[in-house]
């Protein structure tokens, strides 16, 4: 099942929210900054112990002072133009998610628009990318019963979401 919501996506009380980090996992800035103003210190004391997270792989911490139980770290490609991988990259990262999700049991996880900010991935690229690649996922792991949330922070990304999952 797939959802769509516009909103804060460090307020969503699910399974396991999804960071759209960097490979330091130090934290930054956007959504990334967000968590772990809202998770609080002990955030960053998990993700010290990570030794960071390459471009298109993913990690899980606890969620602290989150509402959710877990936060997936994921690294999304810097958008340089298209032709260094990045649409793969960024498939990666949502089916390296799901992954770890289904292998914890965990079934109820809120995605933001990874990549779609600083990153500077196109946002129309982006949101094909990601419906299909959970499309994909979910029709291939039907008995995980995974319950979808992407969280559009943006008007844009929101528009362009309900618009794609409608067609
Ligand atoms: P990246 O470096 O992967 O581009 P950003 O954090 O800059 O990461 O942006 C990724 C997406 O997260 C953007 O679409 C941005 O609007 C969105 N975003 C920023 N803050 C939040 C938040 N609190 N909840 C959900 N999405 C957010």
């Amino acid at each position: 099942m797939i959802q769509v919501i516009q909103g804060d996506i460090t307020k969503c009380s699910v399974d396991a929210i999804v960071n759209a980090a960097n490979s330091s996992l130090l934290g930054g800035g956007g959504v990334d900054g967000a968590i772990h103003r809202a998770a609080g210190p002990e955030l960053l004391a998990e993700c010290r112990t990570l030794n960071g997270c390459k471009t298109g792989d993913a990690k899980i911490t606890k969620g602290y002072r989150l509402p959710a139980n877990y936060v997936i770290h994921t690294v999304g490609p810097v958008w340089q133009g298209g032709q260094n991988q990045e649409p793969e990259l960024l498939a990666s990262c949502y089916r390296r998610v799901l992954e770890i999700a289904t292998e914890r049991g965990l079934t109820s996880i809120a995605f933001p628009n990874i990549s779609t900010g600083i990153y500077g991935f196109p946002k129309d690229k982006a949101c094909t990318i990601a419906i299909e690649t959970v499309q994909n996922f979910l029709e291939q792991h039907k008995t995980a019963r995974l319950e979808i949330q992407f969280v559009c922070f943006d008007e844009v990304n929101y528009r362009l979401y309900q618009q794609k999952l409608a067609a």
